[in-house]
């Protein structure tokens, strides 16, 4: 806004129909221009950070898990009788209702398993969804979810203890086996969690998925929704498929069908993660070639979201 405000002066100043002499001066114009207008366009994780309610209007997510928007969140409530959510200043609690009716019946089963009083629930999405200023690149839709591994004993934590409390890590020190906070309750956490027709995949550590393929009986086709993933060790995510109906929502390819092959995904890809890497000969230093940076979910502007972002944005 300011920059515009300032371009518009210069142009007043130096007046707009100045005749640009050289080719290079036009050019040298043009770019100016386009690096002030590209510094004045704001971010799409601040806009969709700044919003601090849903949109009023119908449920629907727009886009792709890690480039969209959510209209007509529905907001988790702070404490339900089998679930608490965590962190709430983060003002994350908010999901297509889909999300909140699966982190509910989730929660509800899991609470029958003995030492788990329910689920601790962490980042589900913005008010509106979107790309967020700080973790997560996905989370846009309103159809992703983070569960604590930390079993709940109680359901009862202060706004202060959910600020302070941490969740604890499944994961060995090397990053290749899971350590003695992990459980078998854990693999029946994630079996119901996965074996939920709405689930799309799960991500979680490797050595997690590694422990589960060598020690899971009876039927094994809910690990093929088990992927591995970096970190996920304090907690596992949830992504569900796009909902019935929901014609803006992109679904995620390739399938876990298609990754794991039709299989379980227990295969050399998986325990790839938990290898030590091959060793090889130091090769002589090669000159630093400097990799452009990726743009990545914090760099987006409007512009790179789907057109209907910006009526979720506006909308009341
Ligand atoms: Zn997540």
């Amino acid at each position: 806004m300011r920059w515009s405000f300032l371009l518009l002066i210069g142009l007043v100043a130096c007046g707009s129909n100045d005749p640009i002499e050289t080719e290079s001066q036009a050019v040298a114009v043009s770019q100016s221009r386009v690096r002030i207008s590209s510094t004045s366009v704001p971010k799409a994780n601040r806009l969709f950070g700044a919003k601090t309610a849903p949109s009023k209007q119908s449920a629907q997510p727009f886009g792709s898990y890690a480039k969209g928007c959510l209209a007509g969140g529905e907001r988790l409530a702070e404490t339900g009788p089998t679930w608490q959510a965590m962190r709430l200043s983060r003002n994350r609690n908010y999901g297509h209702p889909a999300m909140i009716a699966y982190l509910k019946d989730l929660s509800a089963q899991v609470a029958l398993q003995p030492g788990w009083a329910g689920l601790y629930i962490g980042d589900i999405a913005q008010p509106r969804g979107g790309p967020m200023t700080s973790s997560h690149a996905s989370h846009q839709l309103g159809l992703d979810a983070d569960i604590w591994l930390l079993a709940p004993k109680r359901l009862n934590l202060s706004r202060a203890e959910r600020e302070s409390l941490s969740s604890i890590s499944v994961r060995s020190k090397n990053h290749r086996a899971i350590n003695g906070n992990w459980t078998r309750q854990h693999m029946n956490v994630l079996k119901t969690a996965a074996s939920d027709p709405r689930v799309d995949r799960i991500f979680i550590t490797a050595p997690a998925k590694v422990w589960m393929c060598e020690n899971a009986t009876g039927n094994r086709k809910w690990l093929q929704k088990i992927r591995p993933y970096y970190g996920h060790n304090y907690h596992f995510h949830v992504r569900l498929k796009c909902p019935k109906g929901a014609t803006g929502c992109v679904t995620q390819k390739p399938t876990v069908s298609q990754l794991s092959k039709g299989g379980d995904g227990c295969d050399k890809t998986l325990y790839s993660w938990v290898q030590p890497p091959p060793k090889v000969k130091p090769k002589k230093k090669k000159k630093v070639v400097k990799k452009k940076k990726k743009r990545g979910a914090r760099d987006y502007v409007m512009a790179d979201l789907p057109r209907q972002c910006q009526g979720v944005l506006s909308s009341q």
